[in-house]
């Protein structure tokens, strides 16, 4: 590995890495179909989606594989897509003709995807079933059955539950909300892991993967240029996945996509506590615009993550912020040792629909990012959009680069800030209503 990548933050998942090993630093000139930049979900998942479909493939990562939010995040695979109500606006000419059917079965791809290769591959990443969508008000409760009364209707009354107030508590040893969702086809992982043991099943497949080797320039052209310090790879197609890390593409990209900081604990393991508090393991995200959400590791802690920093900086002490939120929602964990704290860097685009698209003159970089929280499901299937549009059947990528994302005015600068105001505003009408 180059010397120059940052190590993992100090999270859980940093602690229990299941396949160690590291990737070289690229150091020469390289000539393959397709580069692929930042190695996160994105990333890797359309690098090994290309290489099974018989690409040449090269990946190139600043730090290390799945560093960024991949490697960070809350590991909940959820069987919702941020922006959903736009996407349901604004699809036009997806494949099939009927948009509310495409969004519905967008809004479980992912998770097939993350199964398939689970097994496939055989990746150890306490790959689990169960999800709670919990109501944080009554108000909220209208919503959720809507969404119940629609998964029946489209087939998954076996997978899905309405769990009343007083049963909630044998799920969870909780005295908030108001009732909950129980969603069975939703998944819960250790995401490091994933996307470790996808980047070690691309490489099986033949993909080059390097870490420790930022890209500092793309060349546009037909072939394009991927630059590193040391390094460079031709292609004839490059994509850009670099999340809310990455500041390529400026002139087409500055003030579209804004950085909020998400933090997570883990606290100590909680032995026989942890069945006492979630019996059925399952991963619980509450219905706020700004939630709190959580679910037991393999070694009976209790992850728990909440709230977000839309400053575009990370906050100085997570655990002091999260601390009491996770003491409300289980009292029976009152002064519990937290163990690990991290934060990370989502993605957020103002009106929240997922950014695909082409970057340059030519029509051969192509970029995705923006899934404003719900990464580990929609990074799998934006991944797959991309290596089909580059496998030549682009009908999907066609219907996403088509979504409108408009420019905030002066956003590099003023982004974050007038996010924040945004964020507020929401906040206060959740409060009122
Ligand atoms: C704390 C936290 C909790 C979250 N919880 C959930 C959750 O429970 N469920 C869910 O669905 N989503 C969740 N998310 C969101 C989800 O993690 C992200 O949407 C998803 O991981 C984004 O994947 P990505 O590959 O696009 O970006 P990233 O994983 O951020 O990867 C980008 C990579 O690109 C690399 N890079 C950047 N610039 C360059 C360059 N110039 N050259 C080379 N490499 C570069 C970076 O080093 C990084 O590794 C959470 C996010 C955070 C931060």
């Amino acid at each position: 590995m180059a010397s120059q990548a940052a190590a993992y933050p100090g999270s859980y998942y940093a602690a229990s890495i299941a396949e160690p090993g590291d990737y070289p630093g690229l150091d020469a000139d390289l000539r393959v179909d397709v580069a692929v930049v930042g190695g996160g979900f994105t990333g890797v998942a359309t690098a090994l989606e290309l290489a099974e479909r018989g690409h040449s493939v090269a990946l190139i990562e600043a730090n290390r594989i799945g560093w960024g939010a991949s490697g960070r995040n809350g590991g909940q695979v959820t069987g919702s897509l941020s922006g959903e109500a736009g996407l349901k606006k604004h699809l036009r000419d997806v494949p099939g003709g009927d948009v509310e059917a495409f969004v519905w079965d967008l809004r479980w791809r992912g998770q097939r995807i993350i199964e398939q290769r689970v097994q496939r591959y055989g990746i150890d990443c306490d790959l689990k079933h169960g999800h709670l969508q919990a109501a944080w008000k009554q108000g909220h409760v209208a919503a959720l059955k809507a969404d119940l009364k629609a998964a029946q209707a489209r087939g998954m009354g076996d997978r899905v539950r309405w769990i009343e107030k007083d049963e909630l508590r044998e799920l969870l040893d909780t005295p908030l909300y108001h009732g909950a969702l129980r969603n069975d086809a939703n998944l819960h992982l250790h995401p490091l892991n994933l996307v470790r043991g996808e980047a070690r099943a691309a490489a099986d497949q033949g993909v080059a993967i390097f870490e420790g080797s930022p890209v500092v320039d793309i060349q546009h052209g037909a072939p394009a240029r991927v630059v590193t310090a040391q390094g460079s790879i031709t292609a004839d197609t490059v994509v850009l996945a670099g999340g809310a890390y990455h500041k390529l593409a400026r002139r087409d990209l500055a003030g579209k996509l804004f950085p909020a900081a998400l933090g997570i604990v883990t606290t100590a393991p909680l032995g026989e506590t942890a069945h006492r508090i979630n019996p059925e393991d399952l991963a619980v995200y509450d219905t706020r615009f700004v939630l709190d959400y959580y679910r037991l590791t393999a070694d009976g802690r209790l992850l728990f993550g909440g709230g977000a920093n839309y400053s575009g900086r990370e906050s100085e002490d997570v655990a002091a912020y999260l601390r009491p939120r996770l003491e409300a929602t289980f009292p029976a964990l009152a002064g519990v040792a937290i163990d690990y704290q991290w934060q990370g860097m989502a993605g957020i685009v103002p009106n929240r629909m997922p950014m695909l698209g082409r970057t340059g003159a030519g029509d051969n970089v192509y970029y995705a990012q923006g899934y404003s929280g719900h990464g580990v499901a929609t990074s799998h299937i934006v991944a797959s959009v991309l290596a089909e549009a580059i496998d030549g059947q682009a009908a999907e990528f066609d219907a996403f680069a088509g979504l409108p994302h408009g420019r905030v005015p002066f956003g590099e600068r003023f982004g974050n800030t007038l996010l924040a105001l945004g964020m507020t505003w929401y906040r206060l009408l959740e409060t009122i209503r």
